[in-house]
């Protein structure tokens, strides 16, 4: 090969990568995403699809959101009365052994979302929005039935790699909850990688989610 070629053979491989790259950020975060938006026709439920294609109604409020005691929570977080009593329960049995999980985000309305979001748009611009938070009504945390954690690390960023995040994983489905953004998933989900955000479904679903290493878009999918 001469040096002509090889140069030349260089910027095809920059050329490919470059491609490669961008392809591969407008297929996650781009054309898939916040098109054909559907409203959300089963708010109540415990397997309601909320996700950047299914879009809850901006006057949606759950009517039977309650406090989280202190004891497992941040000051004054809701979730929906089955959530709630389910996570006290969860909270309550990893604190017997030794763990600490604390809600630190539940119940977020349509207006606190459209701010959000609007805060992350200002302050780091579109595409981090886009890729770190969600747009109102897009919001899994409007159902009252998703809360995110943090561990005795305090930090939520920082779940997974707390002590408790190994727990979580493999015993949240007992009490009903499902790791709602997986590694490898985000191209389904629409989400990235979220180790700290769970999503009450009741157990049985939670089950069969777990065992089956399923999102709630492919339980949707193959069951419903
Ligand atoms: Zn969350």
């Amino acid at each position: 090969m001469n040096e002509k070629t090889f140069k030349y053979a260089i910027y095809i491989v920059i050329v490919i990568l470059i491609l490669l790259f961008y392809t591969k950020d407008i297929d996650l975060f781009g054309n898939n995403f916040y098109k054909n938006i559907k409203p959300v026709d089963n708010p109540d439920s415990f397997v309601v699809l909320v996700n950047k294609t299914y879009q809850l109604n901006e006057n949606y409020v759950p009517n039977d959101l309650e406090t989280i005691s202190n004891f497992y929570a941040y000051e004054n977080k809701q979730l929906r009365k089955d959530a709630k009593d389910a996570f006290e329960a969860l909270s309550k049995d990893a604190s017997i052994l030794g763990y600490r999980i604390i809600a630190t985000s539940t119940y977020r309305d349509f207006h606190y979302q459209k701010k959000l979001f609007e805060e992350y748009t200002a302050t780091k611009g579109k595409e981090y929005a886009l890729e770190c938070s969600a747009k109102p009504g897009h919001s899994e945390h409007q159902t009252g039935l998703a809360v995110d954690v943090a561990g005795s690390n305090d930090d939520y960023d920082d779940f997974e790699n707390s002590l408790e995040f190994p727990w979580m994983k493999e015993n949240a489905h007992l009490y009903g909850f499902i790791l709602r953004y997986p590694k490898g998933k985000e191209k389904i989900t629409g989400f990235k990688y979220e180790p700290w955000h769970y999503r009450y479904v009741g157990t049985e679903i939670a089950k069969i989610i777990y065992e089956e290493n399923l999102t709630l878009e492919e339980y949707y999918d193959k069951y419903l």
